[in-house]
Parts: C-alpha cells; sequence; structure tokens
C-alpha cells in the first residue's frame, strides 16, 4: 500500500519517535539513578510474579474505585490485543494483502476481539472525559492537559481503527469479526458507488498514517508526561517493599554524619522512581486524614512537589549537588511535613504501591537530628521522654502506682511468667488509659492468667520519639527496655497499645529483642475461644469498631476485635464507611498527639462525624490513644450522648 518514499518516510518517523522516546527514559534513568541505593531484589520470583498477577489482573486499579477501575482494565487490556493488530498494520501497508495471522479464524477472532475492546475502550473514553472534565470529581483538583491529550490519542487511535477497517470493505467485501467497522460501513461511509477507488485508497492511505502517528507520538509522550506511570508504575511494583509496613531504617548514630533526606537525592532510588509512578489519581488524597481535614498535607502533591523538583534539579544532580534545594522548607513546608500522622492510609490505597511515610520520615530526621527544628510542644515530649522514660514527663518512680491495689506480681520478684504486660506509657499515666489497663488486667485474673508485669522497670517503647523523627531518643529507650526485657524468662509480652504493639513486635528485632508480641484484642479472643471467660452478652447499646491504624493496616489485625464484639453485643456491629484497611486515623499517630492541629478540623472530631453518621452510640476502639482522642473529641464536641471504650473495658463490663 506505501509507496517506497512513504516506507522511507515511515522508518524515519520511527527512529524520530524511538529517539525521542529513548533521550527522556535515559534523562529520567539518570534522574533516578542519583539517588541512594537500595537492595530490593531478595525473592525475585515472588517480586516478578505478584507484579504479574497485579499488572494483568490489573488489581490496583479497582481499589476504592470498581467502575473507573474497570474502564482503566478495558483500556490497558485493549491494548495488550491492539499491539497484534498494530503489527499487522504496519505489515499491511508495506506488503498489500499480506496479513501476519493470515486470513483465517485467527485473523477473524483478533479482528472480532480488536473490534470488542475498540467499542468498549471509546465507552472508557467518554467515561474518563465526563468524569474528569464535566464532573471535575474532587481527587482529580484540576484539568489537566497531559490526560486530555491522552484521551483524545486513544479516541482517534479507536475510530481511525475503525474506518480503516471500514474502508478496507468498502463497498462490500465483508470481513468475519470486523462488526463495529462493518456498522461503520454501512450506516457511515457513502453508499457504494459513491467512492471511487481512488479515493478509497486515499482514504485507507489517510487512516493508515493517522493510527500510525498517533501510536508514536502517543509512544514519545508517555516517556514526557505523568503517563510514564504506564511503564514505572510495573517496575515500581517489583521493588515493592516485603518487610514491615513503612519500616524506619535503623540509623548507624555513631558512624553516620549525616541523617535523614536534606536534599533530593538523599532519597533512594526507589522513593525517585515512586515519583515517576504516581499516576495522580487522588486516592491517597480520598483516604488521608490531614488532607480530608483541611490541612497542608496532600499525599499525591507532596510526590508531584518532589518530582517537579527532581526534574527542575536536573543540572545540579551530576555537578554541583551541593548546591540542591534544601527539601524541608524550600520543597515541601514544614506544615505537610508535620501534618502526617503516620496513618498509612495513603500507601493502602495506592495501585502503585508508592512509599509517602518514608518521605515524610526522611525530612522529619534530618529537620529534628540535624537541625533541631520540631513543633514546639515536642519539647515537652522529648524533655519528658529523656527524663522520665515517659512522654507526659511524670516521675518514672511512681510508672506503676495505677496498679498498686490490683495485686499485679512484679517479675522481677515472680522470675518466670506465661505473659508479661507491657502497660505502655498511656496505660501507666493517663487516666483514661489507666481504666483500660486495670480492665484488662481484671479480665486476665478471672480467667486465671498466669502474669506479670515489668512495674517501674519499664520504659516508652519509643514510638512518638521515632515517628516524630528521634531516632536517638528512640533508641535509647529501645536499648534499655531490650536490656531489662533480655533479663527476664517469659513466653510473651501482651500490650493493650497497638504503638507498644507494633514497635516491640516488628522494630525491636532489628536491635536485638526478639519476643513473641501479642495484643490484648489476640489475646481476649484466645481466652474468649478457650472458654476462659464468660460474658452476658447483651442488645442494648449500638456499638461501631474504630480500627487504630498501628493494629489494622500495619500489623492486619482486623477480625478478632469483631468477632469479640459480635459475642458481645447481640445487635449488629454499625461498620463505619472508613474501615479496616481504609480506617480513618484518629489523629494521635506519628506524633500527632502530642501537638496542635493547627489548621482545618480536628482529624478526631472528623471520625466522630464519622462514627455518629453509623448510628452508633458507643465508639470501640483497641488502642488507648484512640481513646483519648475520642474521650476529647466527644467533650470538644458536644456529641455527650456518644461513649468510648476499649475493647478491655467492653467486655469486662459484661463479665460473669
Ligand atoms: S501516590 Fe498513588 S494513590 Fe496517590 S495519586 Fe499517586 S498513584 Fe494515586
Ligand atoms: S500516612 Fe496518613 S496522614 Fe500521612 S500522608 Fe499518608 S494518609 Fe496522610
Amino acid at each position: 500500500m506505501l509507496s517506497w518514499i512513504e516506507k522511507i518516510v515511515f522508518i524515519a518517523a520511527v527512529a524520530l519517535a524511538a529517539g525521542l522516546a529513548f533521550a527522556e527514559f535515559r534523562k529520567k534513568f539518570r534522574l533516578i539513578s542519583s539517588g541512594q541505593k537500595v537492595r530490593r531484589f531478595d525473592r525475585p520470583g515472588l517480586r516478578l510474579g505478584q507484579m504479574l498477577y497485579k499488572v494483568f489482573l490489573q488489581i490496583p486499579v479497582f481499589s476504592q474505585r470498581p467502575v473507573t477501575g474497570f474502564f482503566h482494565a478495558v483500556i490497558f487490556w485493549g491494548f495488550l490485543i491492539f499491539l497484534g493488530v498494530t503489527l499487522n498494520h504496519v505489515a499491511e501497508g508495506f506488503f498489500t494483502g499480506f496479513s501476519l495471522f493470515g486470513y483465517g479464524s485467527i485473523y477473524s477472532l483478533l479482528l472480532f476481539m480488536a473490534n470488542l475492546f475498540a467499542g468498549l475502550i471509546i465507552l472508557a473514553v467518554i467515561y474518563f472525559f465526563v468524569r474528569r472534565y464535566v464532573f471535575r470529581v474532587s481527587s482529580l483538583d484540576r484539568p489537566s492537559y497531559q490526560s486530555l491529550t491522552v484521551l483524545f490519542f486513544i479516541f482517534t487511535l479507536m475510530v481511525s481503527f475503525i474506518f480503516y477497517e471500514a474502508f478496507k470493505m468498502y463497498p462490500r467485501q465483508f470481513i468475519d469479526g470486523d462488526f463495529l467497522a462493518r456498522w461503520a460501513l454501512l450506516h457511515v461511509l457513502p453508499e457504494p458507488g459513491a467512492l471511487t477507488s481512488f479515493s478509497q485508497g486515499l482514504w485507507l492511505k489517510f487512516l493508515w498514517w493517522l493510527h500510525i502517528l498517533i501510536i508514536m507520538a502517543f509512544g514519545v509522550f508517555i516517556m514526557y508526561s505523568k503517563h510514564l506511570h504506564l511503564l514505572a508504575g510495573p517496575i515500581n511494583l517489583v521493588f515493592k517493599n516485603l518487610g514491615v509496613k513503612a519500616e524506619i531504617p535503623l540509623l548507624n548514630l555513631e558512624e553516620q554524619e549525616k541523617f535523614g533526606t536534606p536534599q533530593i537525592n538523599d532519597l533512594n532510588r526507589k522513593d525517585l522512581l515512586d515519583l515517576f509512578s504516581c499516576a495522580e489519581c487522588g486516592r491517597c488524597d480520598d483516604v488521608c486524614p490531614a488532607f480530608q481535614s483541611g490541612k497542608a498535607l496532600s499525599p499525591k502533591n507532596l510526590l508531584e512537589k518532589l518530582k517537579n523538583h527532581l526534574m527542575a534539579s536536573a543540572p545540579l544532580l551530576h555537578s554541583n549537588p551541593a548546591d540542591l534545594k534544601k527539601l524541608l522548607g524550600e520543597v515541601i513546608s514544614e506544615e505537610e511535613v508535620w501534618d502526617c500522622t503516620t496513618c498509612a492510609a495513603c500507601m493502602e490505597v495506592c495501585p502503585m504501591l508508592n512509599e509517602h511515610i518514608a518521605k515524610i520520615m526522611g525530612m522529619r530526621q534530618f529537620s529534628v537530628l540535624m537541625e533541631s527544628r520540631f513543633p514546639e510542644e515536642f519539647q515537652t515530649l522529648y524533655r519528658g521522654l529523656e527524663n522520665q522514660g515517659n512522654p507526659w514527663g511524670i516521675n518514672a518512680d511512681t510508672r506503676s502506682e495505677w496498679a498498686k491495689d490490683l495485686q499485679i506480681p512484679l517479675i522481677s520478684e515472680k522470675g518466670e511468667t506465661d505473659i508479661l504486660l507491657w502497660v505502655g506509657c498511656a496505660g501507666s499515666f493517663d487516666q483514661h488509659s489507666q481504666k483500660i489497663a486495670r480492665s484488662f488486667v481484671k479480665i486476665l485474673q478471672r480467667a486465671g492468667a498466669d502474669f506479670a508485669f515489668l512495674g517501674n522497670e519499664e520504659k516508652c517503647c519509643g514510638d512518638p520519639a521515632r515517628r516524630s523523627g528521634m531516632e536517638y531518643l528512640f533508641q535509647i529507650q529501645a536499648r534499655q527496655n531490650i536490656e531489662t526485657l533480655n533479663h527476664y524468662k517469659f513466653r510473651r509480652i501482651i500490650t493493650t497499645c497497638p504503638h507498644g504493639y507494633h514497635v516491640l513486635k516488628n522494630e525491636y528485632p532489628k536491635m536485638g529483642g526478639n519476643y513473641q508480641v501479642l495484643h490484648h484484642a489476640e489475646l481476649l479472643h484466645e481466652l474468649m475461644a478457650q472458654n476462659k471467660i464468660q460474658i452476658a452478652p447483651s442488645s442494648s447499646v449500638k456499638l461501631t469498631y474504630h480500627d487504630p491504624c498501628y493494629l489494622g493496616r500495619y500489623n492486619h489485625i482486623y477480625d478478632q476485635p469483631r468477632q469479640l464484639l459480635e459475642n458481645l453485643n447481640q445487635q449488629r456491629l454499625l461498620e463505619m464507611a472508613a474501615s479496616k484497611k481504609t480506617s480513618f486515623c484518629c489523629g494521635a499517630g506519628g506524633g500527632g498527639m502530642w501537638k496542635e492541629e493547627k489548621s482545618g478540623k480536628r482529624i478526631s472530631h472528623c471520625r466522630m462525624e464519622q462514627a455518629e453518621k453509623t448510628g452508633a452510640d458507643t465508639i470501640v476502639t483497641a488502642c488507648p490513644f484512640c481513646s483519648i482522642m475520642f474521650h476529647d473529641a466527644i467533650a470538644e464536641t458536644g456529641r455527650e450522648k456518644m461513649k468510648t471504650l476499649d475493647l478491655a473495658q467492653a467486655i469486662e463490663e459484661k463479665l460473669i
């Protein structure tokens, strides 16, 4: 079909497109390589297998948005089919009458699938256009010319394919499988005889070129736009974190000279790859408690700002890295960095498995450890941790006073025990949380459990220090606790605090503290299953359950608390829309407990509104810090009819 001049033009156009795409690929590859090395090559089979599974079944795009996910998947699957169609398209141009697939049943099947997906893809384009430019859904904050360009490309590709096939059949030489093209031939193209074979040939060539040039332009555009996520995303999935969620690397405080991430090239290569993997879909903003409560932080914008800065820094990265801007303050505001509660909701829903918290923690560590800059309220927190081993700064010698009348044995006196009760700072010093600890102890005593506690030997687990970037104080607390714990014999540690649970279970092992750690929800579930505690269920209260972030998202404990509450209450548990994996933080995590929320609404107030919407009168949780936040929120918002309880309190009330 093509003349020899056209064939040369085609080859030149392919070379030009490949050259432009490769130049941009090389530039971005160099940008990513400017980051710090990170080792994520373990379990390659698992990494590759999970990536292929997710990409080919398009699992991540269905998260949160089934309809959008379906149309997204349609475009992806359609493009796989069009790979074959496009190869054949090129072959037809070069060799008139030739088909890579012959003209038998395989060819007809390919055409049938291509027609089917062309129709579905056109529907998908209309859906995305209406969603983005007519309804302007809130998570897609501004109309993007890049998305419009891509929608135009995809639409033109499909239409040019259908009409190219229709002109191939003109005037009436029908081809099996070409059902959409046949419809276009019968209803859109001129009547038989109205076109000369010369005009038909011109139309064929025009549509052939249009289709092929759009494909080339699309290929180049992907490399230069946010649609690079089509290539970077699958690679990002391969290098996902297979370890502890939002793991904070252990700093070597004695040997390292630099802490955190002062500049863009201090981020690791996976962090930089994240920036190009972001599809700007806004799922992270939809679930972020900081963003949803009107604060400065938007996890989506955070990545976008870092990406724009990385691109703008290209000339300096290799020639003069010392002149790079500081990330904190010059690229990302302090407010954004301190707004994060480290709840991990953004990471849970991100289809590209981007790791937002690592970037925020890097800036926090730099700010606290290198510049001694942090929210002023943290002065009291750090002083308390340093001097008294608790964030309130209350005299460490009074740590076990809450338990004076409970006759709990000290492990130092008992010597050996089955359960070592890790009370935590809240249970030891906060009056609401002391009630939780007391309820739990009473349940243990009723169950006849063999347990003891550390008393005044216990120190803060270190979570508030670590999540606020003060790694130095975290390591001091952690090492002291590990030294104490390693001194005693016990089978397992039980705690009522998900923060202590997470740190002891997942972070102490890196420092030589290896223990079997259970959350009290797990132990209560076990005791009830073994009939060691009996309760009198009631149906007088309407319960909803709040998943604490460090119990649910960080440690996947969703079912045991719910089963306990179902046993307790004969009424169905009233679930909040944001529950389980997409639970909405109470606002206390990541140091939030210890500082003021200076902008937007209080996060705990937003959560109380969500709880109230279920019609529940009691919000049950499994974390003393969530309890503190909800007690305050109830008082501050005048919702005195609402009540908040911990699982242990809810069960102890009904013990028989
Ligand atoms: S970070 Fe993930 S969830 Fe957020 S906009 Fe980018 S791709 Fe979407
Ligand atoms: S961890 Fe939570 S608060 Fe921080 S950016 Fe992600 S969703 Fe927002």
